[in-house]
C-alpha cells in the first residue's frame, strides 16, 4: 500500500484506523509499521534504534553463555517492554565488568618498561627480557595469571637494590632461562611476597582455629600458648612444613581427648534418657530414685570415665527390668487380695441374706404351725422347713469352708506383698553388683573399700588388694565366641568367691579385670591366697562345649599404707599386675 501522495495527517488518520480496525495495541512501534506500510516509507529509516537493539539480540546469540539475554532482548523489542530492553543490557554491562574484572593492564606495561629500563643489581637486561618471555610462553593463556606472573616477576627485580649501569653484571643465559617459575620452589622466588601474604594468612587462620581448640579442651590448656606462638611466627612454606609433624602428634592427641569426651558425653545422655524414661515406670519407691539419683551424682563429681558410665548405665537397666517385673507381680498379688476380700464379703453377705431369709421362714413357719390344724398340714409344714434348713444349712457350709480359704489365700497374698516389697527394697542394693559375674561392681567397691579401709585404720590391721587381669582374654574371645568370654568371666569370678574368705571382697574392675580386697591378711598372705587362686583354676577348669579351657591371669598384690586412698593403692596393684604381664603373665607379684 504505497500512498505517496496522501498528506501527512491523512496518513496518520489511516494509520490509526488500521491499527484500530486490525485491534493492536497502538504503540510507538505498531504505529510506525502501519504507517510505514501505508506511507510505502521503509521502516529502518524510522527505527534506527530499534534495529540496533535487534544486531545486538543476534549477535549476543552467537555466544552460549548470553542466549538466554539475547532471547530475553529479542523478546523485549518484540513486545517492545523498553524496560525491559534496558534490565537485559543493564544486567549484560554489569556482567561484562564482574567477569572481567578491570585489570590495569596499561599500567602493568608502562610499569614493565620503566622496570626494564631500570638497572638492577644483578639482573641484566637479557635475563629480564629472558624472564618476560618465559612467562609469556607459559601463562599466556590465561590473562589473569599472566598478569599475576608479570607483576611478580616485576617485584622479583625490585627487590635486587637499583645499580648504576657499570656495577651490571651479566649471567650465563642458562640460569637465566631458569629463573621464572621452574619449579613451585622457583615461583615462590619470583613472588615473594604473594606467598609470604599468603603464607601469612593461612599461619593466622590456623592460630586463630588452634585457640578456639584449645579453648574447647581444656586439657590441653598448658600445650596452647607456646603452640599457637610457633603457627603465627611461620613465614615461609618451608616452615610450615617443618611445624606439620609437631600438628599432626598434636591432632592425634586432640582427637583422643575429643573421641573420649564424645564418648563420654554420648554415654551421659544415654544414662539420663534411660532415667528420665524410665523414672515413670519405677515404682513409686523414692528412696529407689534418691539412690539412682545419688549415683548419678557421683559419676558427674568424680573425673568422668566411659567405665564408669557403662558400669552405671548396666545396674540402671537391670535395675529397671528388675523392678518391671516386681512391679508385675505386685500389682498381680494386689489385685488377687482385692478379689479374694470381695469373695469374701459377697459370701458373708450370702450368709447373712440366707440366714435372713431362713429366721423370717422360720417365723412364718411358727405362725403356720400354732394355725396348723392337722398332722397332714404339720407334716408338710415340716417338709418345707427341713428343706430350708438343708439349704440354709450347705449355704452356711459352703460358706464357711469357703471362707477358711479365702482367708488362707489372702494371708498367702499378703506374705507374698511383703515380700516383695522387700525383694523391691533390696533392688537397689543389685546396683552394687555386676549384672553378669555378681561380683561387686566399682560402686560396690567403693563401698566395700570404704568400710575395710576405715576398719583398718580403726583397728591399725593390715589391708591387701589384689587387681587380676586375665591373660589373652582377647583370644579367649576371639576363638570361642564373646558369650564363651562370658562364660569364663562368670566362672573365674565363681571360682574366685568360693576360694575365697567370706570377709573379703571380689570386684570386676572393668572388662576382664578383678579386684579382690583382703582384709586383716599380711601381704605374704595376701600373695599366697591369690597364688592358691592360680592353683585352683587349674584344677576347676572352665568346661565351654565340652572342652576344657585353662584360663590363667597376671597379678599384682599390695598392701594399703595407713590412711592410703583406694585408687593409690589399687593404682600400686596395677603396675605389680603389668609386671607380672612383661614377665611372662600367669604370675602374681607383689607391690613394693
Ligand atoms: P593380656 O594377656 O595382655 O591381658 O591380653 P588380653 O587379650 O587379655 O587383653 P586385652 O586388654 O587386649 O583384651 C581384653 C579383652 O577382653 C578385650 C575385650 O574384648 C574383652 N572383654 C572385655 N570385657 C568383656 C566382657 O564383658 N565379655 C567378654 N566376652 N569379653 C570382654
Ligand atoms: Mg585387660
Ligand atoms: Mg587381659
Amino acid at each position: 500500500m504505497n500512498k505517496p501522495s496522501a498528506t501527512p495527517s491523512e496518513l496518520a488518520r489511516e494509520t490509526l484506523i488500521k491499527l484500530a480496525s486490525h485491534k493492536m495495541p497502538p504503540t510507538p512501534g505498531n504505529y510506525a509499521r502501519i504507517y510505514a506500510e501505508i506511507s510505502g516509507i521503509p521502516i529502518a529509516d524510522q527505527a534506527g534504534a530499534e534495529k540496533i537493539l535487534h544486531r545486538l539480540a543476534e549477535h549476543l546469540g552467537h555466544d552460549p553463555k548470553a542466549a538466554s539475554q539475547s532471547a530475553a532482548l529479542q523478546k523485549g523489542i518484540e513486545t517492545e517492554n523498553w524496560e525491559l530492553c534496558f534490565k537485559e543490557l543493564q544486567k549484560l554491562l554489569t556482567q561484562t565488568s564482574d567477569s572481567e574484572p578491570a585489570m590495569p593492564w596499561a599500567n602493568l606495561i608502562r610499569d614493565l618498561l620503566r622496570q626494564l629500563e631500570t638497572t638492577h643489581k644483578g639482573i641484566t637486561l637479557a635475563r629480564k627480557k629472558d624472564g618476560v618471555e618465559t612467562v609469556l610462553k607459559r601463562f599466556s593463556a590465561n590473562p589473569e595469571t599472566l598478569f599475576d606472573k608479570l607483576n611478580g616477576l616485576m617485584r622479583s627485580w625490585a627487590e635486587s637494590p637499583v645499580a648504576t649501569a657499570t656495577a651490571e653484571v651479566e649471567t650465563k643465559p642458562a640460569e637465566v632461562a631458569a629463573i621464572p617459575v621452574a619449579s613451585p620452589a622457583a615461583a615462590m622466588a619470583v613472588a615473594p611476597t604473594a606467598t609470604g601474604n599468603i603464607v601469612s594468612q593461612l599461619s593466622e587462620a590456623l592460630a586463630q582455629a588452634l585457640e578456639s581448640l584449645f579453648s574447647a579442651l581444656p586439657e590441653l590448656a598448658a600445650e596452647a600458648p607456646p603452640l599457637v606462638q610457633q603457627v603465627r611466627n611461620i613465614q615461609t612454606p618451608e616452615q610450615m612444613s617443618a611445624l606439620n609433624k609437631q600438628l599432626r602428634h598434636f591432632w592425634i592427641r586432640v582427637e583422643l581427648h575429643a573421641g573420649d569426651k564424645i564418648k563420654i558425653h554420648d554415654g551421659l545422655i544415654r544414662l539420663l534418657r534411660l532415667l528420665v524414661e524410665n523414672i515413670g515406670e519405677m515404682v513409686e519407691d523414692e528412696e529407689w530414685l534418691h539412690g539412682q539419683i545419688a549415683i548419678l551424682q557421683e559419676i558427674i563429681a568424680s573425673p568422668i570415665d566411659r567405665r564408669s558410665i557403662a558400669d552405671a548405665e548396666r545396674g540402671l537397666r537391670d535395675a529397671i527390668i528388675k523392678q518391671g517385673l516386681l512391679k508385675q507381680s505386685l500389682i498381680e498379688a494386689k489385685s488377687t487380695l482385692r478379689s479374694l476380700m470381695t469373695t469374701f464379703i459377697d459370701r458373708l453377705g450370702e450368709i447373712t441374706v440366707s440366714t435372713g431369709d431362713y429366721h423370717q421362714k422360720i417365723e412364718g413357719y411358727s405362725k403356720k404351725i400354732s394355725k396348723s390344724k392337722n398332722i397332714a398340714d404339720l407334716s408338710h409344714l415340716l417338709e418345707d422347713i427341713m428343706q430350708d434348713t438343708r439349704t440354709i444349712q450347705t449355704n452356711a457350709l459352703r460358706s464357711h469352708e469357703e471362707l477358711v480359704n479365702t482367708r488362707k489365700q489372702v494371708q498367702e497374698s499378703e506374705a507374698k506383698i511383703r515380700q516383695l516389697e522387700q525383694e523391691l527394697s533390696q533392688v537397689s542394693e543389685l546396683v552394687r553388683e555386676d549384672q553378669l559375674t555378681g561380683a561387686l561392681n566399682r560402686r560396690g567397691l567403693d563401698a566395700a573399700f570404704e568400710h575395710d579401709a576405715g576398719q583398718a585404720d580403726r583397728t591399725q590391721s593390715q589391708l591387701c588388694v589384689s587387681l587380676l587381669d586375665i591373660d589373652n582374654f582377647k583370644r579367649l574371645n576371639d576363638t570361642q565366641g564373646h558369650h564363651a568370654g562370658d562364660l569364663a568371666l562368670v566362672h573365674l569370678s565363681a571360682v574366685i568367691k568360693e576360694a575365697l574368705r567370706p570377709s573379703d571382697s571380689v570386684a570386676r574392675y572393668g572388662g576382664e579385670e578383678f579386684v579382690i580386697l583382703l582384709p586383716d591378711t599380711s601381704l605374704e598372705e595376701a600373695t599366697a591366697t591369690i597364688e592358691r587362686l592360680q592353683r585352683e583354676l587349674t584344677k576347676q577348669f572352665f568346661l565351654h562345649e565340652n572342652e576344657r579351657i585353662l584360663i590363667t591371669f597376671s597379678a599384682g598384690v599390695a598392701q594399703r599404707a595407713p590412711q592410703e586412698p583406694q585408687e593409690e593403692v589399687i593404682g600400686r596393684a596395677d603396675k605389680a599386675m603389668y609386671q607380672a604381664k612383661h614377665t611372662g603373665k600367669n604370675r602374681v607379684v607383689t607391690a613394693k
